[in-house]
């Protein structure tokens, strides 16, 4: 295809502005699927992702579209991961384009979502073309988020698209603007190859399938490619594109977007940003802006059942084929058994990956309490990473330990900012910058990442009745007054119930623990104490009283059938209790625990 009749453009919104539902129109209006086959929102094809309404893996599509100057174009649409756990696969999605469309729902008005989507945008040399949907509700203020975008992301959005992508108004106005105000992609055809992976999964069928953007030259089936990052080397069995439905070609040339298959079995061979050339006459060098993604967040699961270990084991596997990006070993603990240490790119991740398990693979789970990676910098002068709690050096053989800060910009409406703060503070935020736009305040905020995993960002929804909103990144480690807390019970250390905490939290972090496990673990014949501790030092302390009489007296003398089953409900019971120094404590106490955050 001629490189001029070439339109690469992504979508970028706050998550429900209605993204997914103008890519849907999109397609429908170009023919790409008829009414039949048009089922709700095509792009977002996981049932995570339906009924979350965010996108988790890249999804991009191929429209022609006969525009009003006569031509036929190519359009390729990239519809990018909407959540900051995924930030790296939307620099690379938003790499592959020249252009994107910036949704902004009529009633809502700019979210941070927004600002953080729209500013990588920008830095990316996108031309952004504004458009504001949901025109149709009663509640659409459109001139006034037109001088929104204008004030608050600096866009000049004086032709603006006005669309209602639900009712279909303003599509042919969107397809038009894509045309005349998306610049076509620059290549070279005759040039080495260079390709970017732009994000790739793992399909029963085809085996791996890679997105791409081609860059450079020609990619072309039969060609022999390599992986210049990864360094693998494979022989290229498909090319084509998604219409949505797969067409197979020929080749993709310089400038265009599509999908190649070479009989890859393993994900983790093809990394996200790597650049594809050929085996014979390939490019020099790698594309630029490649990263090495790596888990932040790591925490324990751990089967409820004891015996559903290797189904755990299957199912955590198989996923692992779809998604390069979260890790796992296996783990043993005396609390909960044998279970995995998973890590992921952030909580949202853990919490997909989780839900996955439990829903298609139907597993019972348990999980630990989310844990940033700890640099222990150690007195012999070695820096080791740790993963898990329960594997803290003894601390007199550390110097210092560094954790992991983030900077979030929070975007909330004034009358919510002053308990939104206080939240940052409680988390030991360090306020950067503070600015006012139309009754909204904008916060940045450095915080340690270890404050955002545990329910930084429920509070934050709960706080701001769900209007605030938050998106982050890294900046680095620092130094920290950081301490391993034990929860004792009858004396004895439960493993998966250890955090590591900043001094300054420890003591109402490890009251809360203590008071909830008291309501959690049930009374026995004596007391039992249940402890916070860091070292050797009690910090809170709970007792669970003494039963006063053998209240199991109560069973006697029942009919028959009533005791069998409470006799046969008591087996169940026992197989999911552990024992702590003689106190039993059922696995629900655990659950309940962790569930806290
Ligand atoms: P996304 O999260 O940005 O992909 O948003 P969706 O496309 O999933 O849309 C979120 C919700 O807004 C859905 O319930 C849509 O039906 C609804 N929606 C999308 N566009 C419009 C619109 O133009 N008008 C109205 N009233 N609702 C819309
Ligand atoms: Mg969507």
């Amino acid at each position: 295809t001629d490189l001029a009749l070439i339109r690469n453009f992504s979508i970028i919104a706050h998550i429900d502005h209605g993204k997914s539902t103008l890519a849907d129109r999109l397609i429908q209006r170009t023919g790409g699927l008829t009414d039949r086959e048009m089922t709700a929102q095509v792009l977002d094809n996981m049932d995570i992702e339906k009924e979350r309404g965010i996108t988790i893996k890249a999804q991009t599509v191929r429209l022609d579209y006969k525009a009003s100057d006569g031509q036929t174009y190519e359009l390729n649409l990239m519809d990018t991961p909407g959540h900051v756990d995924f930030a790296y696969e939307v620099s690379r999605s938003l790499a592959a384009c020249e252009g994107a469309l910036l949704v902004v729902d009529a009633a809502q008005g700019v979210e941070a979502q927004t600002l953080a989507n729209v500013y990588q945008s920008i830095e990316h040399d996108h031309e952004i073309v504004p458009v504001i949907n949901k025109i149709d509700l009663p509640a659409a203020e459109p001139e006034k988020v037109r001088a929104e975008i204008e004030d608050v992301i600096g866009l000049d959005a004086s032709d603006a698209v006005m669309t209602s992508a639900k009712s279909g108004i303003g599509i042919d106005e969107v397809l038009e603007a894509i045309v005349r105000r998306i610049p076509p992609p620059k290549g070279d055809r005759a040039a080495p190859l260079e390709a970017m992976l732009v994000d790739s999964w793992y399909d029963p069928y085809l085996g791996v399938v890679i997105l791409v953007r081609v860059v450079n030259g020609v990619l072309r089936k039969g060609a022999q490619i390599k992986f210049m990052i990864g360094g693998t080397e494979h022989l290229v069995d498909r090319v084509g594109c998604m219409r949505p439905k797969i067409e197979q070609l020929d080749e993709l040339a310089a400038g265009e977007i599509g999908f190649i298959t070479a009989q890859i079995k393993d994900i983790t061979e093809t990394r996200v940003g790597d650049t594809i050339t050929t085996v014979k006459n390939g490019a020099a060098q790698p594309l630029p802006g490649f990263k090495e993604v790596q888990p932040v967040v790591f925490c324990g699961l751990f089967p409820v059942d004891a015996a559903d270990f290797e189904k755990l084991r299957e199912s955590i596997s198989k996923l692992r084929l779809n998604d390069a990006s979260f890790s796992f070993e296996m783990e043993t603990s005396a609390a909960l058994g044998f279970g995995f240490r998973c890590g992921f790119l952030g909580l949202l991740h853990l919490e997909i990956i989780q839900e996955r398990l439990t829903r298609e693979y139907d597993l019972d789970l348990i999980t630990t309490a989310p844990s940033v990676v700890y640099e222990m910098h150690m007195r012999d002068g070695t820096v080791r990473h740790l993963h898990n709690p329960a594997d803290m050096p003894d601390p007199n053989h550390i110097e210092t330990i560094e954790e992991p800060w983030i900077e979030a910009v929070i975007y909330v409406p004034d009358e919510y900012l002053g308990s939104i703060l206080k939240l940052c503070q409680d988390r030991r935020g360090i306020q950067k910058n503070l600015t006012y736009v139309g009754g909204r305040a904008q916060a940045t905020y450095e915080l340690p990442l270890n404050e955002v995993v545990f329910d930084f960002y429920d509070r934050l929804k709960s706080i701001s009745r769900g209007y605030a909103s938050f998106d982050y990144h890294q900046i680095g480690t620092r130094e920290g007054d950081l301490v391993k807390m034990s929860i004792l019970v009858n004396n004895e250390p439960v493993d998966a119930l250890s955090m590591i905490v900043h001094r300054s939290a420890a003591e109402a972090r490890g009251r809360h623990m203590c008071e909830r496990l008291k309501d959690l673990i049930p009374r026995h014949l004596f007391k039992i104490p249940i402890q916070a501790a860091i070292g050797g030092k009690v910090i809170a302390r709970e007792t669970i009283a003494a039963m006063r009489k053998d209240v199991t007296a109560k069973c006697y003398g029942g009919d028959i059938t009533r005791k069998k089953k409470l006799l046969e409900k008591q087996k169940e019971g026992k197989k999911r209790m552990r024992e702590y120094g003689s106190v039993q404590i059922p696995q629900e106490a655990f659950i309940a625990a962790l569930r806290m955050g």
